[in-house]
């Protein structure tokens, strides 16, 4: 096989024709509302804001998509990463019906908006969980059966190994719980499509402006950028794993993980059908798990493989090439087009961590790779509390956090030795 160079730009970017850059802030503006970020979670509420006859300055350090959301495995999914279970042990039950409902709501809310601004971002209705071990598999049973009896949740189906080999070409798995109501798309396009709204409606927005800092003032606060500052009344962080030292008591919540993607070469469309007849999107459940789907021009985008030292320890493509392979041996001979990677931004318990660091000053973080469908719902959340209508944010602010162990230094070795453990018990 001769060799070709694997593009490391996301599969997502290369599909698209290259977005015009926007303009990067110089010299001082005004707004009601200044949002830091422009991933989905940033430009949903940049874009709700605005519908509600907000003034907002939007800036991002890089690009608009260039974070989580344009690198994306955008499978949308139900729920939270935290799981029922875990939400009622730390909220009650109430709220945790509470936040089931938002969450079920961020998914009609992604269908919603694509419809209402138009946005192309080929949503393709369909995910499926997948167990691979005998334990996994009452796993799934149990999860099915919580979601039907105690949330009501119809959508979903148990589907046996037979079943299961009608959507993968797969002997890997065992069974399945398939979903009608949640999805795929192509991410980027989403985000992008959601700037553009934003902007319909009068947002402002600023590539390459990072905000370094915040300051009060007579007037309300000053949002600092290299070049130029923003004088608002309220400020949204919502830069992810990236925000680092411009919030440093967030970026202590969170961690950021690495995880892989790579897209193989075209396979023309009878290969890629035969691989996901039924066209959903794949997870399994380890929790160092694989996720994959087809792409509109049919390849496989096949996601896996944290990495917890934030470190680059191994060939992030061929290990991940070898992944797909164990899943799909009838793949070995096709070639990798490109490999990505980015980060997930986990919290300790992996519910998302939403708040206000000061009155006015508010974040949303912690989507803990599973974020696709509830970083739109959230930018909607955010917007109504800061109308004043704060109820259904406030029910994420009870939710507890702690920040990771150890400060900088010790963290990452922490969590790495939490990870080898995880990963031990996937192989059971
Ligand atoms: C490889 C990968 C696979 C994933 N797969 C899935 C999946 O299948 N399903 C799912 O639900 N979720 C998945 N996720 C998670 C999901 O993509 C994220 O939760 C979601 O996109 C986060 O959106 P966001 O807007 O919060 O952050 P981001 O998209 O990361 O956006 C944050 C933006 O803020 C900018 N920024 C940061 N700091 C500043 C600053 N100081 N000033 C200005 N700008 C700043 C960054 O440049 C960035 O563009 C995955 C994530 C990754 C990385």
């Amino acid at each position: 096989m001769s060799a070709i160079a694997i593009d490391t730009r996301p599969w997502y970017q290369t599909a698209l024709p290259q977005a015009p850059p926007r303009p990067m802030l110089q010299g001082s503006v005004t707004a009601d509302v200044c949002v830091v970020g422009a991933g989905i979670a940033g430009c949903s509420a940049a874009l709700h804001l605005a519908e509600r006859g907000y003034r907002v300055v939007q800036l991002e350090s890089e690009q608009v998509g260039w974070g989580a959301s344009g690198r994306s495995g955008a499978q949308a999914i139900f729920g939270l990463a935290a799981g029922q279970q875990k939400l009622e042990s730390l909220l009650g039950a109430a709220d945790a019906r509470a936040i089931w409902d938002v969450s079920l709501e961020g998914l009609s809310l992604l269908r919603e908006l694509c419809a209402r601004h138009h946005i192309d971002c080929d949503y393709v209705p369909g995910q499926l969980h997948v167990a691979i071990k005998p334990r996994q598999q009452r796993e799934l049973a149990q999860w099915h059966e919580e979601l039907q009896q105690r949330y009501d949740y119809r959508s979903v189906s148990l589907l046996s190994r037979d079943q299961l080999a009608a959507q993968v070409a797969s002997t890997r798995y065992r069974s399945g719980l398939y979903d009608s109501n949640s999805g795929h798309l192509q991410p980027l396009a989403y985000v992008r499509g959601l700037a553009t709204a934003a902007q319909q409606q009068g947002v402002q927005l600023f590539e390459r402006s990072r905000a370094l800092d915040w300051s009060r003032t007579s007037a309300g606060l000053c949002v600092r950028t290299a070049q130029g500052s923003v004088q608002c009344r309220q400020l949204l962080l919502a830069g992810n794993a990236w925000l680092g030292d411009t919030a440093p008591a967030l970026a202590r919540r969170i961690m950021g993980v690495g995880t892989y993607i790579v897209a193989t070469e075209v396979l023309g469309e009878q290969r890629a059908r035969e691989l996901l007849p039924g066209n959903a999107a794949v997870t399994d459940i380890n929790w160092v798990l694989d996720y994959f789907r087809r792409s509109s021009d049919h390849r496989l985008l096949f996601g896996g493989r944290v990495s917890y030292s934030g470190l680059d320890p191994f060939n992030t493509a061929e290990a991940t090439r070898r992944r797909m392979v164990q899943v799909f041996p009838q793949l070995a001979d096709v070639r990798i087009s490109h490999a990505w990677g980015g980060y997930v931004d986990i919290t300790m318990n992996r519910a998302p961590d939403f708040g206000r660091l000061e009155p006015d000053v508010y974040y949303l973080q912690g989507f803990s790779g599973h974020g696709i469908a509830l970083t739109g719902i959230a930018g909607k959340l955010v917007a109504e509390a800061m109308a004043g209508s704060s109820e259904r944010f406030d029910v994420f602010t009870r939710i507890p956090h702690r920040e990771f162990p150890g400060g900088t230094l010790l963290r990452r070795p922490a969590l790495v030795l939490a990870m080898l453990w995880y990963r031990l018990r996937d192989l059971l």
